[in-house]
């Protein structure tokens, strides 16, 4: 994969403890054992151009889900000497509660997304309590603000969004679901995001159960590792073995942030 060279940071900005049972579709209804999620924001950092790959949950959303907020991904961001409020560009792998919260974190980016995603959390599956609750009409009502602001870019399955950068529609968990592909100083890396949750999810082959359509979340598994230069290239959207895996830029980033190039 030609193009630029780019850094990828993976940014914890939440937490939820849970058992094992809650991450898989026909595991053991009964299987207890503790396996919690960890919360992702993702930068990807080239010499001139800066993506932030999804923008989390705030505080408020955190207390309303029961979910354990850390600290504000613009914190984060901050850290690692990112200026939210200048960031051009922001990619949206799904619209799901957890990946494009804090609404004012951005005002100068555009957003890139599936049109198929957007078809979806404002169309008819909405009507399912089911497939509605992952999302928050406050984040769709600010997708079209930002619609209506000129403010989205539209893909429609696999395109190259800057060189060496790209997305990729795989579906599955949510109708327009996308992964990132990036060119890094050690190969190929591909952002799953929930296209698999946990590292275990892929390699069992074993769907978290939440999905618009299993047959493409599986799918989507054999898509991200065909994407990227190795398996262990592919990178989970909320497993916290990310954190132990990779290296944190600073002894003091420690368990917040991490570098996956
Ligand atoms: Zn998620």
């Amino acid at each position: 994969m030609p193009g630029n060279v780019w850094e990828v940071y993976a940014i914890r900005y939440a937490h939820h403890e849970r058992a094992a049972r809650e991450n898989f579709m026909a595991g053991d209804p009964h299987d207890e054992t503790p396996m919690p999620l960890d919360y992702y924001v993702w930068a990807l950092k080239s010499d001139d151009r800066i993506f932030v790959v999804d923008t989390g949950f705030d505080e408020a959303v955190a207390r309303q889900r029961g979910r354990t907020f850390l600290k504000n991904p613009g914190e984060g961001l901050k850290a690692i000497g990112i200026d939210a409020a200048r960031v051009a560009d922001v990619i949206i792998t799904h619209m799901h509660y957890d990946h494009c919260g804090n609404h004012d974190l951005f005002p100068a980016a555009r957003y890139h997304l599936q049109d198929r995603e957007m078809q979806f959390c404002t169309g008819r599956q909405m009507m399912h309590s089911f497939m509605r609750w992952p999302f928050d009409a406050e984040d769709v009502a600010a997708m079209i603000r930002r619609l209506f602001a000129g403010r989205v870019v539209f893909h429609n399955g696999d395109e190259e969004i800057a060189p060496g950068l790209s997305v990729h529609h795989v579906g599955g968990h949510t109708m327009g679901m996308q992964i990132v592909r990036v060119n890094t100083r050690r190969g190929v890396i591909v952002l799953a995001s929930d296209a698999s949750h946990l590292y275990a999810n892929m390699e069992r082959g074993i769907p978290y159960p939440i999905a618009y359509n299993v047959g493409e979340v599986v799918e989507g598994y054999r898509r991200a590792y065909d994407l990227a230069s190795s398996r262990e290239h592919v990178i989970p959207g909320h497993d916290p073995l990310v954190l132990s895996r990779y290296p944190s830029p600073s002894p003091e980033l420690k368990g917040w942030i991490v570098r996956l190039d």
